[in-house]
């Protein structure tokens, strides 16, 4: 037995088979071939396996996670069949380098090639040429490069060097039980896309991942940050006991699904869902959530090459909503720039983008798209509790702005005569420092604030949150940050509007007590975070009451 430990990126436990997505070190170092034809014939039938396979994940993904995501691996699958690539790949194979040779120079060129484009679209090509060899390579050897679309029992755990986000979105959740990869940070969109889909994940394992074989016996514990590798008897056992005890808990949890979200004495909260997708949505209904805190729609301007029309926006946001039966849905207006990049968004490269054109500042700078956007959602609130809020803000000029094309899109709407819904709550995320710190003046703008405490953390550490090599020194729950939290909400409360969590360590089960004190009233989490939260929510009594002041740290400090 080998024990491993990484980073424990979403919880829970997995016994199941290794699938390697790469197996590294596998692939031969350039050799010639001595048989041409030879060499052409397995190129040939790598290649057809890798687009069937493509083609066939994309039908798949259609239904479950709509166009947008699933049209990722169109766009690959188009790439796999590139006659430029596919030509320079048999010149290499006929004169005399061996398959995965050809595979190789033809990503290092083409790639290098996407790099260096001008426009952003092209240049992001250059990861689907590299995603692309790597699955023919893998057919080369024949190690199935996606075994997620396989019908193979349940309970792989998928292996990889690193995982997109693309990737992550892409696993059957029906047959992977657990990832664990090489790299990663537990606070990348990876991780949370990873807890979202309820995978338990480890990230971070390092080097020592290769010593993962291909169809081994592991045990995951994505809790404790540990991967024991062909486990002996008594890991396994303990672990076969904690999993049908976790089972157990699963049973006792679902209990929780249809009560009420309110404290031990009597304080009534809302428990929503962040959400990325119809499928994300289905889930939290499933999982019992009282709404949509967290509709992420800058996924429906991902993976495409033209922006989504007004109509085709209507759509998705009036599913939602019919899907929601009446239950809040807050829709996050588009929050893309820095690691969030979308093709049909063209934006300038930039030396520091995670401080750069990002948010609501590209909606302001894109004041069309934007307005696009406003009005997809005034008239998708007709049918249905829509609230919207903005991302990024770090002044009162931004939320007036803001509000002021928000009205535009309404006398839009009104002098084509289209029907539109009038009262829609209009929030804004609290996830700058500087926003946290005049939450006093954004207050009276607004109905609502969102803290985003995944960036408040980021901005106020002054650490990447995508950056493995700082997961030692990064607390999301540092004091700074609790502080510009609390008086976020204390400056709330003084104005009289709601204010909600909608970072991940809302879903952290150590803090409701303090995030109930303070007084959130709204906790929005990954969908299967809910019940959890719910039943801890169900055992905390609350210090304070409303309308009663709210106490100041335990120093008796007052704030900045
Ligand atoms: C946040 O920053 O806390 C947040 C919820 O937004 P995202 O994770 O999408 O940046
Ligand atoms: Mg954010």
């Amino acid at each position: 037995m080998i024990t491993l430990r990484g980073k424990g990126a979403s919880r829970g436990i997995a016994i199941g088979r290794a699938r390697l997505l790469q197996r590294q070190g596998s692939i031969p170092s350039p050799k010639k071939s001595t048989d041409v034809m030879e060499e052409l014939g397995r190129y040939e039938r790598a290649r057809a396996a890798t687009i069937e396979e493509l083609q066939q994940l994309y039908e798949r993904l259609l239904g479950e996670i709509g166009e947008e995501q699933a049209s990722i691996f169109s766009v690959q699958a188009m790439m796999a069949e590139d006659e430029d690539i596919d030509e320079a790949i048999r010149r290499e194979i006929m004169e005399g380098g061996n398959a995965e040779h050809a595979v190789t120079l033809a990503k290092d060129e083409f790639s290098a090639a996407f790099e260096g484009m001008e426009d952003e679209y092209m240049r992001a090509r250059a990861e689907d040429v590299r995603q692309v060899s790597r699955r023919i390579l893998e057919h080369l050897h024949g190690v199935e490069a996606n075994p997620l679309v396989t019908n193979e029992a349940e309970g792989q755990i998928v292996c990889a060097e690193d995982l997109s986000p693309a990737e992550t979105v892409g696993l059957d959740r029906r047959l992977v039980s657990g990832i664990v990869t090489a790299r990663g940070s537990i606070n990348s969109h990876t991780a949370i896309l990873a807890r979202t889909l309820g995978i338990p994940a480890l990230v971070g394992v390092g080097e020592e991942w290769r010593k993962i074989d291909e169809g081994g016996l592991l045990v995951l514990d994505g809790e404790q940050g540990v991967l024991y590798v062909a486990p002996d008897e008594r890991v396994l056992g303990e672990y076969q006991t904690r999993l049908s005890m976790e089972a157990e808990e699963q049973r006792e949890l679902l209990s929780f699904r249809d009560k009420e979200s309110r404290t031990a004495d009597g304080r009534r909260v809302e428990i929503c869902a962040n959400v990325g997708s119809m499928d994300d949505v289905q889930d939290a209904l499933r999982q019992g959530c009282d709404g949509i805190g967290l509709l992420r729609s800058e996924f429906i301007y991902m993976g495409r090459d033209e922006l989504p029309s007004e109509d085709e926006q209507f759509g998705i946001y009036c599913d939602v909503l019919q899907a929601m039966k009446g239950k809040r849905v807050v829709v996050r207006t588009l929050d893309v720039g820095a690691d969030k990049q979308a093709a049909c968004i063209p934006l300038e490269r930039e030396e520091n983008p995670a401080l750069g054109l990002r948010g609501i500042r590209v909606s302001l700078k894109h004041p069309e798209i934007f307005l696009t956007q406003c009005r997809a959602l005034l008239r998708a609130a007709v049918h249905g509790r829509l609230a919207v809020m903005f991302p990024m803000i770090t002044s009162f000029e931004e939320v007036r702005q803001a509000r002021e094309l928000w009205e535009r899109a309404k006398g839009q709407l009104q002098m084509s005569e289209i029907p539109y819904g009038e009262s829609v709550e209009i929030g804004i995320m609290i996830e700058t420092p500087a926003a946290a710190l005049i939450s006093d003046r954004l207050a009276p703008l607004v109905d609502f604030f969102s803290i985003g405490s995944n960036d408040l953390s980021q901005y106020t550490l002054a650490m990447d949150r995508q950056n493995e090599a700082l997961d030692a020194f990064y607390d999301s729950c540092h004091e700074a940050v609790l502080r510009l939290i609390r008086r976020t909400v204390e400056n709330a409360r003084r104005q009289g509007i709601w204010v909600g969590i909608c970072g991940e360590i809302g879903a952290d089960p150590e803090r409701t007590a303090d995030f109930l004190n303070m007084g959130i009233e709204e906790f929005s989490v990954v969908p299967h975070a809910i019940l959890p939260l719910r039943r801890r929510v169900r055992n905390t009594r609350v210090e304070t009451t409303e309308g009663q002041t709210i106490k100041k740290e335990e120093s008796g400090e007052t704030w900045i």
